[in-house]
């Protein structure tokens, strides 16, 4: 086993003179990843451990009237009536993971940073549009949530930054479709999700976003702008030649099983289709 040191740094400013001190921290939130990464009986730590649970800042939430801003250790089990968890479907897909147990523990920020594969809320706040914010020593990045993912659809999880906090913009929600795909999220497994959203303003969609993500996050913008820029409700026309779009780019992509995915693609614009607002 090797020896490690372990920090309890009791606010950002104390967790980054700690990094511009030792170079190279490793971060924990939850912790509930940890016993995952060790794949030999031989336990291995990282020399220098920050602990970032006992940050406040950390675990605050702010709303305002356009947006809800997340501490990166807010737990799961704590966002449960917090937009857009106070959802039914939302709210079903958070409780979905793991246990009680594990959910009382586990942060948004482990969730979202977890470097293997994109976890089962991933999909939901790239359609959301969160953006996430990083700092250092040296700077502050705030970034659209799906800059997360490289342009191969890999996660590509930001290095030696923090996760400060996570954003979604709060809007009506109108569409929500959430459907699980393959089998195993966590640790691994060929699992994912496939979720759409969108606001309905009077005859026309305010908002259309389709995001699937497991080993890697798939979106197609061109098709989303197509079925942003029909009028509503949407025609069966319409619905073909997104569906026909979205065929072309996941073929393009040679990952994805597009016979499995395209019926669910479809059964989302239907579902849209039908929305009654
Ligand atoms: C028994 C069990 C069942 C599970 N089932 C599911 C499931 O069904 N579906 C699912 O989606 N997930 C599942 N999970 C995974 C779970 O969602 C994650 O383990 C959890 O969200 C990670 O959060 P954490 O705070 O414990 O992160 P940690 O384990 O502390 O950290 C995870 C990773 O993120 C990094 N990190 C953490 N916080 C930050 C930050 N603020 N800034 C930068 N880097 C950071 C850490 O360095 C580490 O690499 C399960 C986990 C367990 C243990």
């Amino acid at each position: 086993m090797n020896l490690s040191e372990i920090h309890y740094p009791r606010s950002i400013q104390e967790f980054l003179t700690l990094v511009d001190k030792e170079k190279q921290v490793r971060i924990i939130a939850g912790a509930t990843t940890f016993g995952i990464e060790q794949r030999t009986r031989y336990l291995s730590f990282e020399p220098s451990i920050a602990c970032i649970h006992y940050i406040p800042e950390l675990s605050s939430l702010h709303k305002t009237e356009r947006m809800i801003s997340l501490g990166a250790v807010c737990t799961l089990a704590s966002l449960e009536h917090i937009y857009p968890f106070d959802r039914a479907q939302a709210r079903d897909l958070l409780r979905s993971i793991g246990t009680s147990a594990v959910r009382e523990l586990a942060t948004i920020g482990g969730h979202i940073m977890y470097s293997k594969r994109f976890l089962a809320l991933w999909a939901l706040l790239a359609s959301l549009d969160a953006e996430v914010e990083f700092r250092s020593p040296s700077k502050t990045t705030i970034k659209n949530i799906w800059y997360l993912a490289d342009q191969d659809g890999l996660p590509n999880m930001e290095q030696n930054m923090l996760l400060t906090r996570v954003r979604v913009p709060l809007q009506a929600l109108d569409h929500l479709f959430i459907r699980k795909i393959g089998s195993g999220i966590f640790p691994e497994g060929d699992g994912g999700y496939l979720v759409s959203t969108a606001s309905i303003d009077r005859r026309s969609l305010a908002n259309f976003k389709l995001v699937i993500a497991g080993e890697r996050a798939f979106r197609d913008i061109e098709a989303e702008q197509k079925i942003a820029s029909s009028s509503f409700p949407l025609s069966n026309k319409t619905i073909q030649s997104a569906t026909r779009l979205y065929g072309e780019s996941l073929r393009k992509r040679g990952y994805w099983n597009t016979e499995v995915l395209l019926p669910l693609i479809s059964q989302a614009l239907q579902d849209l289709q039908r929305t009654r607002i």
